[in-house]
Parts: structure tokens; C-alpha cells; sequence
């Protein structure tokens, strides 16, 4: 099996994992970014994007960043969120200007922002990109570092570095097996992602909607509006209604 070492390795090449790397170049420090996926990948979200997560971004590419949330095949505007309680009644809060020449918050599928971030990276000097790379297991070896075993393109390979950055999402490699932690079942949730065309009725000023009804506490649902008059429902349920039971 092939062995290679690399000062940084980053498991992931999600928002996070794409941030870091930008990060990184920015300062000059080699790492690799594995992803067991290839882009465009998509990933069940909301996809909102919040003005402080642009921000960051700004930090490190402000004209790619400003050009992405103003293309309207990308990215649509949103102003605010509305909060639709249980007895009918709902409240608007309008979302706060934010710092500089920012976009207020943009909705983006994350198959296009995804996507968007990773090819920040396509002429990286510093990043190392491996895609179809699937980060299988991750130990503390003798010498103060990680090894680690990945199945790049069907083969096998051996890595070790002395700093992985866990960016691997929700059911993330590094965390299970180099910080023993498990899904703990009491504490989960599901949540289940349409996509659908011509819904009316929505907020005239592209608010976020959040509905809480009744028949569905503790789980709740939302509708965002995306660009190209697509719109998104999401419901989230909890344990406790995935379980019949309720949640401890
Ligand atoms: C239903 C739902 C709705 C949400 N709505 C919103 C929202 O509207 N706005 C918002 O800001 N957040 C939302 N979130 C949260 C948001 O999705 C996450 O916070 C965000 O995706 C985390 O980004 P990440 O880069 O850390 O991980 P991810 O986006 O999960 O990316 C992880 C990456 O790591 C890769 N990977 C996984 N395992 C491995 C492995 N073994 N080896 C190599 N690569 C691997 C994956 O393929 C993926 O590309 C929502 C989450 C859910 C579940």
C-alpha cells in the first residue's frame, strides 16, 4: 500500500472543509482535502446561507462571493424569516443589514454552492484535492500524528499527518474513531427534503417561513423559496416522533 505523509489533511470538501482550504492557501500551508464524493455532489439542507457564513467567505474571495449571490440562476435574496405558530398566528423578523457591500443572506441549492466553493479551489498552490476519496478509518499512531486509510478511486491507500481536520459532515469518520463519538438515538433527528415548482401564497419579500403546527410538535416544517420560482419544503422531525416516544 502506498504511504505518504502531508503536514495537514482535511477530511471533507463541504462549506467547512472548502472554508479551511481556502484559509490555508491564503497563508501558504500544504494540505490535502479528500472527498469521497465528486462535485457536484448534493447534500440534504435547507439551503439557506446566512449573512455571517458570507462574511467568512468574503474574508477570502469578497468579488467571487458578491458575483455568486447577485446571479439569479445561482442565488435569490431573502430579507427575513416568518415564524408560523401552532395557533395560526405568525411573526415576521426582518434579517439585520449586514456588514460592507454583503448580500442580506441568499437561498442557493447546495448542489450549485457546493459546488461554487469547491472550484474556489481549482487553482490552489497549496491544496492537494483528491475527490472519490473516502477516509475509511483514522488512528492516533506512535509518533504524535494520525495514520489514516483511504480508498481513492477503488484502491487502497495510507496517509498519515500530523493535523486531520474532521470536515466530514454529520456522520464524520474523525469523530467516531478518533473521538469515540456515537449517534446517540435520544438526541436525533430526521428530516426529509422536496424540492417543488409553482407554490403560491409564499411571503411576497422571499422570507424564510418556519410553520410549527400541532399535529407535528415537537417536529415543525419549512418552505424557502429558491431561484428560478423553485421551492423547497423541508419537515424535520424529532426522535420522539420517529420513535412514537418522547424525546428525553
Ligand atoms: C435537513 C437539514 C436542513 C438544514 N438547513 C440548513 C440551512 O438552511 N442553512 C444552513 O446554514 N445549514 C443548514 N443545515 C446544516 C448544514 O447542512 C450543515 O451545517 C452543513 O452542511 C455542514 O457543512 P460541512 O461542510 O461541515 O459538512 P457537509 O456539508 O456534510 O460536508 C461534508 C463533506 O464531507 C464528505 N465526506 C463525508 N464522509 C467522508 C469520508 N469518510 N471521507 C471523505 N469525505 C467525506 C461528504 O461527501 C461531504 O462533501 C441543515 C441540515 C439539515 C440536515
Amino acid at each position: 500500500m502506498q504511504q505518504s505523509d502531508y503536514p495537514v489533511v482535511i477530511a471533507g470538501a463541504g462549506p467547512a472543509g472548502a472554508t479551511v482550504s481556502m484559509f490555508l492557501e491564503n497563508e501558504g500551508i500544504k494540505h490535502l482535502l479528500l472527498e469521497k464524493d465528486r462535485f457536484p455532489r448534493d447534500k440534504i439542507c435547507g439551503d439557506a446561507v446566512s449573512s455571517k457564513a458570507l462574511e467568512i467567505i468574503a474574508r477570502l474571495k469578497p468579488d467571487a462571493i458578491k458575483a455568486f449571490g447577485e446571479d439569479p440562476e445561482m442565488a435569490l435574496l431573502t430579507n427575513g424569516i416568518q415564524f408560523s405558530a401552532p395557533n395560526g398566528k405568525s411573526v415576521d423578523i426582518a434579517f439585520p443589514k449586514p456588514k460592507g457591500n454583503l448580500p442580506i443572506g441568499f437561498i442557493s441549492r447546495r448542489m450549485d454552492f457546493d459546488s461554487f466553493l469547491f472550484n474556489q479551489l481549482q487553482n490552489s498552490k497549496w491544496a492537494e484535492i483528491w475527490q472519490n476519496a473516502d477516509l475509511k478509518d483514522a488512528v492516533y499512531d506512535n509518533n504524535g500524528g494520525v495514520s489514516m486509510t483511504i480508498n481513492h478511486n477503488g484502491t487502497d491507500k495510507s496517509i498519515t499527518t500530523k493535523l486531520i481536520i474532521g470536515a466530514d459532515g454529520a456522520r464524520s469518520v474523525v469523530k467516531r474513531k478518533l473521538q469515540g463519538f456515537e449517534q446517540d438515538d435520544n438526541h436525533y433527528c430526521g428530516g426529509i427534503r422536496a424540492y417543488y415548482n409553482n407554490v403560491s401564497g409564499l411571503h411576497p419579500q422571499n422570507y424564510l417561513e418556519l410553520h410549527f403546527m400541532k399535529e407535528l410538535l415537537p417536529g415543525y416544517f419549512w418552505i424557502f423559496p429558491l431561484p428560478n420560482g423553485l421551492q423547497m419544503l423541508v419537515w424535520v422531525c424529532s426522535q420522539g416522533i420517529l420513535s412514537k416516544k418522547k424525546p428525553t
